[in-house]
């Protein structure tokens, strides 16, 4: 009988998750990992084009895949999108808190407005989209919440102070979560990217002179990351193999973080 778990430890067959920004980037890249585990899986967005081809990509896994509408920066929203993901699948097992933005500008520069737009998009919808997946959970009989941080939650950069607050702060909700929900067979953990080529550091690349070239100097693996790069750790924290692990932080990063 342990065994037998123990052979199917990575197998998300019978599993649905709901990944938020599932429509592109690094949620596309987790997106994928959990359709060929076996989930079903409803990605979250705003931008139905990117969903389009998003949802071509996952159908080769042969698993149910779903667009659902979303903005993160409304809590109507957030609520209505994971309701629909459990009833759509019938059960909700996993929710990937994954869509995020960032305005770049130094601390003096950065109006009040900005601020709120970062943290109301990375954190307060990581908040509520995971307050509104606790009940289907608790029906499910135990459940994975995936958050995703950044090498911002454990460094800073002049020009990310309202990111690295949300990504830090992301990391301290997941710690705090996993030990109130670990009573419900709830794990809570977060995944920290390095540099990865998405839509999002392309906007970097264009605004931060020199950064790609300080980010492989600076990265042991000597590359910017894929997103498909994310789809094992997806599958790992989705899975009954990491039913032990709740509350970390693992960074997914090429070794950027542990460089001395
Ligand atoms: P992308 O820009 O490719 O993806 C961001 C995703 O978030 C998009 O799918 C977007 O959907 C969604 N999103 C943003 N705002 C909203 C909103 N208001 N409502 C609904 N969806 C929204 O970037 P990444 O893949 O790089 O980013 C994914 C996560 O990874 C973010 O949390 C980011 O902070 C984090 N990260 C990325 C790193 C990197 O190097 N790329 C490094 C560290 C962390 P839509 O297009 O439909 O708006």
């Amino acid at each position: 009988m342990v065994e037998k778990k123990l052979m199917s430890m990575f197998d998300l067959k019978g599993k649905a998750a709901f990944v938020t920004g599932g429509n592109g980037g690094i949620g596309l890249g987790m997106a994928k990992g959990l359709a060929a585990a076996g989930a079903a899986v409803a990605i979250g967005g705003r931008n139905r084009t990117k969903a389009d081809a998003a949802l071509a990509e996952l159908s080769k896994f042969g698993a149910k895949a779903e667009f659902i509408e979303l903005d993160v920066l409304k809590e109507s929203s957030c609520r209505a999108a994971v309701d629909n993901a459990a009833s759509t699948f019938g059960h909700l097992d996993i929710l990937v808190n994954n869509a995020g933005t960032n305005i770049r500008k130094q601390p003096e520069n950065l109006p009040t407005q900005d601020w709120h737009t970062v943290l109301d998009t990375n954190l307060t919808s990581a908040f509520v989209c995971s307050h509104a997946a606790y009940p289907h959970m608790i029906r499910a009989g135990g459940g994975k919440i995936i958050n995703i941080g950044s090498m911002m939650s454990i460094f800073g950069a002049p020009y990310s102070v309202a990111y690295a607050a949300s990504k830090g702060g992301i990391v301290q909700m997941a710690r705090a979560m996993a030990t109130a929900w670990a009573k419900n067979n709830i794990q809570v953990n977060s995944v920290l990217p390095g540099w990865i080529d998405t839509e999002l550091t392309q906007g970097a690349r264009r605004e931060v002179e020199g950064l790609h070239d300080r980010v492989l100097a600076r990265t042991p693996a000597q590359r910017w990351g894929h997103p498909n790069d994310f789809a094992g750790i997806a599958v790992f924290l989705a899975s009954s193999a990491s039913d032990f692990v709740t509350g970390t932080a693992i960074p997914v990063d090429g070794g950027y973080s542990i460089l001395g």
